[in-house]
């Protein structure tokens, strides 16, 4: 108690310093033709560049006596130009530029007046504002012991032209984005397309008596066009789009993003129909109470969520959405009926969606004729609507590198590679030793991969290091879209991960760091055939954990006994050592069509799968009996 006492005085001392020199402040910008030590004559032409050199900060527009005086952030000086042209565009240049501009009749009287109100009015408000502020603040702190004060936030509302609590609110009016611009997820757009229709008609709705969805989740991983597609909604209703990131409230002071979120839904309701976007709500989300060191100002945030959530008339048309990709943290009371209460899944696009968003992106880039985009989209399982985007991007820059003005397939499969696995680095100079190491281990990879599965052919092997580290990779390309995986498929993948470090221990006899990825990635999918997919021999149907983070690539929670984690982890090694097995009688196999392509990639560096499987299928006493034959193409 006598610590926040303290702190209390303190706190309303140094809020009156801030006050006064608020008010000098203002008092200085504003009258500064009355205090200002220096007054400079410019013609109007100069003026003029002033302005659109941004360097002008206020305006002051006599009509009586058509003079100018302006300020710019300089120190007590003020501007003065004495003939005002009659000049139309004056208004919408200063405009453009944000420049503040008054224009006043001289009176000095109503001027003085105005000097006193800002010269004593002001830090009295200021003061009393300020003290009732800190008084809320403080008591809201109490218990908890936040170690800084924010003096420079929210509590000044209307003074500096932002909203009541400070928060920024993107209402978004010139907002063209459809649901063309949004390729594949029709699904998505199926559903959403109800909200759209709601927004636009709203008293249809309401007419029949219908209770429209008020909110709806849309569920990702990143980059899959979520927030995409609510701004896509809002365009497509025609309606104002507001947006707020729940990444915004992390770390804001006390009760400000409370303010913030009772703001953006006050905004709202003068607008309505309108979308309301709440973008990475999992930040705000997050189920209460279940951290130790549980965070107060998040629950409040999340508390004024729900509230407003449950208490705007629902037949204004205000649709709230939200996205998130972390869908299991979210707290249920959000999940509620009339709350989010549904769920649009945005997943990464499939094959023929992959296809779309490429060719999509590429319409707004010059492209030679003729480019196939459906081989780029076999070769980019995994990819999100954003890597594409990138993609097409990266090859147009890759075009103007090379100083042509249309975009090749090259480019494309250059670019491919780039987004995949990071930009070529030239730094990295491997020695002749280490080259031939990551051709044989490269080269494991794809006989593994060519010989036991026929569906996923080798698109592209390539030994040239990158930034992100990989010295090497091999890339396979779908042949069809499959949505269900085999057991066998899982056995077959783990075995081509594991291919790479079986051939250096093959050829070379020892073992290289260059496996550690493949590694925890074979780990990764053993661990998911035991524990939630039902596929190992032992276990048998159980689902032995709870997923995580499903959309970032995370396993799971193990529910099961300690007893059994022990067991679970002994099967997972089964599995990776079943596949590593695997690979190392396959490569044994085919020992010497390991030899050949693998010098041949270290001479070229990169090849095609066409030019893999020709080596490998080639009849000279030595093709593999088990290769299908037309498997590349
Ligand atoms: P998310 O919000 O799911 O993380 P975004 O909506 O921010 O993803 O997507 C980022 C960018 O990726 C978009 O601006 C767009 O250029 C591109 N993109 C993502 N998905 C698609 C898609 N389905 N169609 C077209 N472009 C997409
Ligand atoms: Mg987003
Ligand atoms: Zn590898």
């Amino acid at each position: 108690m006598e610590m926040n006492d303290k702190r209390k005085r303190q706190s309303m001392i140094l809020y009156i310093i801030i006050a006064v020199a608020i008010a000098l402040g203002l008092q200085r910008a504003l009258f500064s033709n009355m205090t200002a030590a220096s007054v400079k004559q410019v013609s109007y032409s100069e003026f003029l560049t002033m302005v659109d050199d941004d360097e002008v900060k206020t305006v002051s527009l006599n009509q009586s006596t058509s003079a100018i005086t302006f300020t710019t952030g300089e120190e007590g000086v003020t501007y003065e130009t004495t003939s005002w042209p009659n000049d139309d565009t004056l208004i919408e240049r200063l405009e453009k530029h944000d420049v503040k501009f008054a224009s006043k009749i001289e009176d000095s009287s109503s001027q003085l007046w105005l000097y006193m109100l800002i010269s004593y009015g002001v830090p009295l408000l200021l003061i009393f504002l300020g003290g009732w502020f800190l008084n809320r603040q403080l008591r809201k702190q109490m218990g908890d012991d936040g170690p800084t004060m924010d003096f420079g936030g929210g509590g000044f509302g209307g003074i500096g032209g932002a909203s009541k609590s400070g928060a920024k609110i993107v209402a978004d009016k010139d907002n063209q984005t459809t649901f063309h611009d949004v390729a594949g997820q029709d699904e998505a757009k199926e559903s959403l397309a109800e909200i759209v229709n709601f927004l636009e008609h709203p008293e249809k709705y309401a007419a029949i008596g219908a209770r429209c969805p008020r909110g709806a989740l849309l569920v990702g991983p990143p980059g899959t066009g979520k927030t995409l597609l609510a701004k896509a909604v809002a365009g497509e209703a025609k309606v104002p789009f507001f947006q707020i990131s729940g990444s915004e409230f992390v770390e804001m002071f006390v009760g400000r993003g409370a303010a913030r979120v009772r703001d953006l839904f006050k905004q709202a309701n003068e607008k309505a129909p309108c979308i309301v976007f709440i973008d990475e709500i999992d930040t705000i989300g997050k189920k209460r109470g279940v951290s130790i060191n549980s965070n107060d100002e998040r629950e409040q945030t999340l508390n004024q969520l729900l509230t407003e959530m449950d208490g705007f008339d629902n037949h204004k048309g205000i649709v709230v959405l939200a996205a998130t990709n972390q869908p299991d943290v979210l707290d249920p009371a959000l999940l509620r009926p009339g709350r989010f209460d549904r769920r649009i899944p945005v997943e990464l696009p499939d094959l023929a969606g992959r296809e779309a968003i490429l060719k999509l992106h590429a319409d707004d880039v010059k492209m030679e004729p003729g480019v196939d985009f459906a081989q780029i989209a076999r070769t980019t399982p995994g990819a999100s609507g954003a890597d594409l985007a990138n993609m097409i991007n990266e090859a147009a820059l890759r075009a103007v590198r090379m100083g042509r003005n249309r975009v090749t397939q090259t480019d494309i499969e250059e670019s491919v590679d780039t987004v995949i696995a990071g930009e070529k680095k030239k730094s990295t100079v491997l020695s002749e030793h280490e080259k031939e190491v990551v051709a044989y281990h490269e080269t494991g990879h794809a006989i593994v991969a060519a010989v036991q599965d026929g569906k996923t052919p080798v698109s592209k092997i390539t030994i040239v290091p990158r930034t992100s580290g990989a010295l090497g990779f091999t890339m396979q390309a779908e042949e069809d879209e499959h949505y269900l995986t085999t057991r066998e498929e899982y056995k077959q993948r783990i075995a081509v991960l594991c291919g790479g470090r079986a051939a250096e221990e093959l050829i070379f006899g020892h073992m290289s760091s260059g496996a550690a990825n493949d590694i925890e990635k074979a780990t990764r999918i053993a661990r998911a055939m035991v524990t939630q997919l039902g596929m190992s021999d032992k276990f048998g149907m159980v689902a032995l954990g709870e997923q995580r983070n499903q959309y970032l690539g995370g396993g799971s929670d193990l529910t099961c006994s300690e007893g059994t984690a022990r067991e679970v982890d002994e099967e997972v090694q089964r599995l990776v050592e079943e596949g590593h097995q695997t690979a190392l009688k396959t490569l044994r196999d085919n020992r010497f069509k390991l030899h050949e392509i693998a010098h041949y990639l270290q001479r070229k560096e990169t090849i095609t799968g066409e030019e893999f499987m020709n080596i490998l299928s080639r009849d000279d006493g030595f093709a593999p009996a088990s290769v299908q034959g037309g498997a590349a193409q």
